[in-house]
Order: structure tokens, then C-alpha cells, then sequence
């Protein structure tokens, strides 16, 4: 009988899984904890595991942890990113890595929408004046998205979801992609051009691409020079995709209207730990700097932080959750779906 440990177990996924148990005899262990995070005892006890389940905020699955597993057949991951596993370790150990692709374009979309017009009409900083009772209207001037420029930066599922929904607000929408399908331009509204004139035309640009060995700080300071003043920044990809010194610099300086990101660079800190704990325990230069930026850039009032929600709905957790254990059921019929192995030559 397999036994399959699923990590970083909330309350939701235990109910999901209590009310949808596998349809194959197998023993299941839930950890609310993510695998690094466990005592040498608690590893111990698991050790055996034929099928660990991770989620997103599990994000260092390498070697060393992998290590600890000699039985493992299978990692099934409850994301879409893989990122977070040493996928040279599961090929040198045979073990098979799958993924959820496509659970929530139209979810992460929704929420693009929701931290742009945070942004744009200031919804949260007049929430927090009516709180401490100290409204000033004239604080909370925005600025339409009807008649603006949309820079879509990345076409798959969520970018042309996004497309579908800027479309609706009457906006002109102009799209960047390595790989453009035309197909797609002509059935959601918008124009392929190349990343200089995206970054020259755009009121607001949003990151729908995953991070790739070649597009490490997309947006850096070169890229937010040739910005339009008062461009609007929305993410919700990957953090790393923005060199988050060259965000705040431009923020700072009025280039960069507001930003809405609901990933950052080291982002753990700000899902899992204190903040202040974090930059004072940041071992190395570079990651002590960019947490003292995410510190400073938490207290600018153009700026919307979120933890990594942007999925966080109960119908695209419920997809996640189901789509997992269908890969499961699928491995152990002896038949692997969602690989991520057989694309990882693209790695995100
Ligand atoms: P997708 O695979 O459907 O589409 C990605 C698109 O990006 C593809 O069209 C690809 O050609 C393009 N691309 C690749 N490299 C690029 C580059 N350097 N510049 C511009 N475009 C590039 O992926 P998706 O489902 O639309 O998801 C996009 C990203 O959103 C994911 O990679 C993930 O990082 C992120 N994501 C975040 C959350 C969240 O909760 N915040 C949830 C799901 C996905």
C-alpha cells in the first residue's frame, strides 16, 4: 500500500481531502508544515513516503530534503510553478514530478483586476483613513482605466484572461510574448509588440510570464526608464521578475505611479515569518538588502502588498485539490499525467 504525505495542509485542503478520500487503498499523513520546516524526529516519521503532496509555500524542496525520502516515487504538486523543486535531483532519482496547470486563470485575473484598481482609485488607503477617522478627499485622486494602455506581459492563460477583462473596461491593450500566437491577439482584442514599445506605451503594466533562467529582473532599471511617467505596476507572476531595488527607487521618485504585487522577491518572509526576524537573519548581503526594501516598500502609501493570494479562491482550491489527487490516482494506475519532468528543458 502507497503512503502519500501531503504537506502544508490547511484547514480547507483537510476537509477537502476528508470529504473526497482517494478511491484507492492507500495510506494518507497530513503535515500542516512544509517539509524543511520539519524536526529531524518528524521527517523520520514520514520518511518512508512513496508520494509527498506540496504546496506552493513549500519553497526549498532540494536536494537535502529529497535526501530524506529514499522511497519517493512521486512529488505531486498542488501549483502550477515548479520552481521550487530540484528537479535534477527527482531525474537523477527517478522520481516523477507532476503539477495542477491551469486551475485559475480566470481567478488570478480577478485578482490583477482587484490590486490595479486598488492602485488606480486608492480603494484600501481610504478604507484605512475611514478607520482612523481622518478622511482627506483630495488624498485619494485616481485615474480611469477607460481609454488607457494595458501592457500585458505574457499571453498564456491568465494574461489572456486578463485581456478578456481589460477589454470589458475599454482599454487598449498591447501584449509582449517570446512565443505570440496571433491566433490569440485578434480573438482577445489586443496587439503583439516588442517589450521596448510595451514598456514606452503602457499606463499600466501587468506580469503574466513565468520566471525563466532568462527573464530574472525583467524590470529593472533600464526597463523603468523607458517607462512612461506615472506607469502603474501589477504582479502577480513571480517576484524575481522585478529587481525590487529598482521598484522602489522608481516609486520613490513619482516614475512609477503605484505598484500591486502580490509576489515579491523573498517573499516568505512576508507569508511565513516576521518581517523585521527576517532581514535580521538574512545571511547573505544581497537577501538582507532586498528585505529591508520589501520593509520600506510595505510602508509607501502607492504601493498594495498580498501574500501570494492572487489562487487564493474556493473554487481554484477546490480545482488544485482535485487535480492533484486525480494525478495521484492517475501515477498509481501506472499512468503519469501533468509531467513536469518531460517540460522542465523551459524551467519556471
Ligand atoms: P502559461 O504557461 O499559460 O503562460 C505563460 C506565458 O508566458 C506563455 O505564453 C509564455 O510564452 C510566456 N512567456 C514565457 N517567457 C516569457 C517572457 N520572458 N516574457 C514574456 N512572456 C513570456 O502560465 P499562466 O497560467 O498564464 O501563469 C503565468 C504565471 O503566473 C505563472 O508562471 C506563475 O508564475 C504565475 N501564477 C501566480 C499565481 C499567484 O497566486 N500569484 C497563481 C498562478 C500562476
Amino acid at each position: 500500500m502507497a503512503k502519500i504525505v501531503y504537506f502544508n495542509v490547511s484547514e480547507i485542503t483537510r476537509d477537502y481531502y476528508k470529504e473526497n478520500p482517494l478511491p484507492v487503498k492507500a495510506e494518507t499523513v497530513f503535515i500542516e508544515k512544509s517539509p524543511a520546516d520539519l524536526t529531524a524526529d518528524e521527517l523520520k516519521n514520514v520518511s518512508d513516503a512513496d508520494i509527498i503532496s506540496v504546496f506552493v509555500h513549500a519553497v526549498d524542496v532540494g536536494a537535502r530534503i529529497l535526501a530524506q525520502f529514499p522511497q519517493l516515487k512521486l512529488i505531486a504538486l498542488r501549483s502550477t510553478g515548479y520552481n521550487n523543486i530540484d528537479l535534477n535531483y527527482c531525474k537523477e532519482h527517478n522520481i516523477e514530478v507532476v503539477n495542477v496547470p491551469g486551475y485559475g486563470d480566470s481567478t488570478v485575473a480577478e485578482f490583477t483586476f482587484g490590486l490595479l484598481i486598488d492602485v488606480t482609485r486608492k480603494i484600501s488607503r481610504s478604507f484605512r483613513a475611514v478607520q482612523e477617522a481622518h478622511v482627506a478627499t483630495d488624498r485619494y485622486l485616481g485615474f480611469d482605466l477607460k481609454g488607457r494602455t494595458l501592457g500585458i506581459i505574457g499571453t498564456g492563460a491568465i494574461g489572456r484572461y486578463v485581456a478578456k477583462i481589460a477589454k470589458s473596461f475599454d482599454m487598449n491593450i498591447l501584449a509582449y510574448d517570446p512565443y505570440p500566437k496571433p491566433e490569440f491577439a485578434s480573438e482577445y482584442g489586443f496587439k503583439y509588440v516588442s517589450l521596448d514599445e510595451l514598456f514606452s506605451s503602457a499606463d499600466v503594466i501587468s506580469l503574466h510570464c513565468p520566471l525563466t533562467k532568462d527573464n530574472y529582473h525583467l524590470l529593472d532599471e533600464t526597463a523603468f526608464n523607458k517607462m512612461k511617467k506615472g506607469v502603474v505596476i501589477i504582479n502577480t507572476a513571480r517576484g524575481e521578475l522585478i529587481d525590487t531595488e529598482a521598484l522602489f527607487k522608481a516609486l520613490s521618485a513619482g516614475k512609477v505611479y503605484g505598484a500591486g504585487l502580490d509576489v515579491l522577491e523573498y517573499e516568505s518572509a512576508l507569508i511565513h515569518d516576521d518581517l523585521y526576524l527576517s532581514a535580521l537573519n538574512a545571511n547573505e548581503t544581497d537577501s538582507l538588502l532586498r528585505s529591508l526594501i520589501n520593509l520600506r516598500m510595505l510602508q509607501l502609501k502607492n504601493v498594495i502588498i498580498t501574500p501570494h493570494v492572487a489562487f487564493n479562491s474556493i473554487d481554484a482550491v477546490h480545482r488544485i485539490l482535485k487535480t492533484a489527487n486525480d494525478n495521484i490516482i492517475s501515477f498509481l494506475n501506472g499512468k503519469t499525467v501533468n509531467s513536469v519532468l518531460k517540460k522542465s528543458d523551459k524551467p519556471v
